[in-house]
């Protein structure tokens, strides 16, 4: 039989995720593998919840990484809050609150969708409305960053609406956490799920969750068993809960919490704000210099992520074919679009480490020089400079 390491290139990530991991966070992943009930690990889990709680600004006792993608912070928040017979408005801006709805139906729920175009933030005045005419509404569920398109949604207006209403919020914010400011307790958000590989830099396959004390007694209080074994909070909180004794639920993936962990420590060092202002800047940057090639952005600016630029491809430009030749060329990954935004945009990520001078300048020295091949018409040398600008402004 033939066997061979695997030696993978080294791309600069400026896709929706994963985006580039700091050589810390992959030192820490070499770190010894140590048993996951060994008390150095249990002290290491407090830690690493402490961190965790410091991001997401909360002071939740249910804070911890789900052993799974941000798909599975998804799903534990749906199956835990959710039980047959309940109505869930789920809001579709994107590619994101279609899987929502597979969630809410999985559990046995029943969604009323909110849809609104892709690109455009969820409209609150929709919201209220299907809040006013499904009075029995237990949720209102809704991504904050939408990846797949680049909006912003006004999480804190969404989540007062729901609460208003008599309803729990369950807030996407895989792409959100780390790049813009997220308020878990200040907003009220009763659940919340993230990703370790958007913002936080980190390897993927690690989704930071929380619920709220209100969201907890609602778990407590259901009717009916959680239908997951896996992601019952009731069982995974035997080991990673507080004050009790740690009992086995699951192998956690060790050395991927060294990782996730070290990944927050450096969050922590620079400072949530300063970290959101960071992508800001680098975002102004980026924009500056598409917009000086002549590459108008996708999303309208008030509604603008600044960790995920949807960019409208040129006419008559084969998108597929430019990425081919940014990962060929320049090692650079950028995203495509997705869903109905498929062969229309490009998707250039700032996210987390991603969000630096090298991967601007990288991205609009390469975007120009494709284009510049393919015949696109795009202005030339013009794109670094204003970016420059911003950044030294
Ligand atoms: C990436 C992403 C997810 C899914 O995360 P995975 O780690 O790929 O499972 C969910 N929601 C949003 C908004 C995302 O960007």
């Amino acid at each position: 039989m033939q066997a061979a390491p695997f030696h993978p290139p080294q791309r600069t990530l400026m896709g929706p995720g994963p985006s580039d991991v700091p050589a810390r966070v992959l030192a820490a992943l070499g770190r010894p593998t140590i048993g996951h009930l060994d008390p150095e690990f249990v002290a290491f889990m407090d830690d690493l919840k402490r961190l965790l709680q410091h991001a997401f600004r909360t002071a939740n006792e249910l804070t911890l990484p789900v052993s799974g993608p941000g798909s599975a912070g998804m799903e534990t928040c749906f199956v835990n809050l959710v039980e047959p017979g309940d109505t869930v408005i789920v809001c579709q801006n994107g590619a994101f609150g279609g899987r929502m709805r597979e969630n809410v139906e999985r559990s046995g729920g029943t969604a009323v969708m909110v849809m609104d175009r892709w690109g455009d933030a969820v409209d609150p005045g929709k919201v209220e409305e299907a809040l006013e005419a499904h009075p029995e509404a237990k949720i209102v569920a809704f991504v904050h960053a939408e990846t797949s398109t680049g909006a912003l949604s006004d999480a804190r207006g969404l989540v007062e609406l729901a609460h208003r209403h008599g309803a729990l919020a369950i807030v996407d914010a895989v792409t959100s956490l780390g790049g813009v400011p997220l308020e878990v307790d200040g907003w009220e958000i009763d659940a919340v799920y993230s990703g370790s590989q958007k913002c936080l830099s980190c390897v993927p396959g690690l989704s930071p969750v929380s619920f709220s004390p209100s969201a907890v007694e609602v778990i407590r209080g259901r009717r009916t068993k959680i239908q997951s074994w896996f992601m019952d909070t009731n069982l995974v909180m035997g080991y990673w809960g507080s004050g009790q004794r740690r009992s086995y639920h699951h192998t956690a993936p060790i050395n991927a919490l060294y990782g996730l962990h070290e990944s927050l420590v450096m969050l922590a060092e620079e400072g949530l704000e300063a970290a959101w202002a960071r992508h800001r800047r680098h975002h102004l940057a980026l924009r500056a210099g598409l917009e000086a090639m002549g590459l108008p952005l996708f999303v309208a600016e008030p509604v603008r992520l600044p960790q995920l630029n949807a960019v409208s491809v040129p006419e008559g430009i084969d998108e597929a074919e430019v990425r081919r030749r940014l990962l060929q060329d320049f090692d650079l990954e950028i995203g495509s679009g997705l869903g109905e935004l498929a062969g229309r945009v490009w998707r250039i990520g700032l996210l987390g480490h991603s969000a630096r001078r090298r991967n601007v300048v990288l991205c609009l020295t390469a975007l120009e020089s494709v284009l510049g091949d393919l015949g696109a018409r795009v202005q030339r040398g013009v794109a670094v400079p204003a970016a420059l600008a911003v950044l030294d402004r």
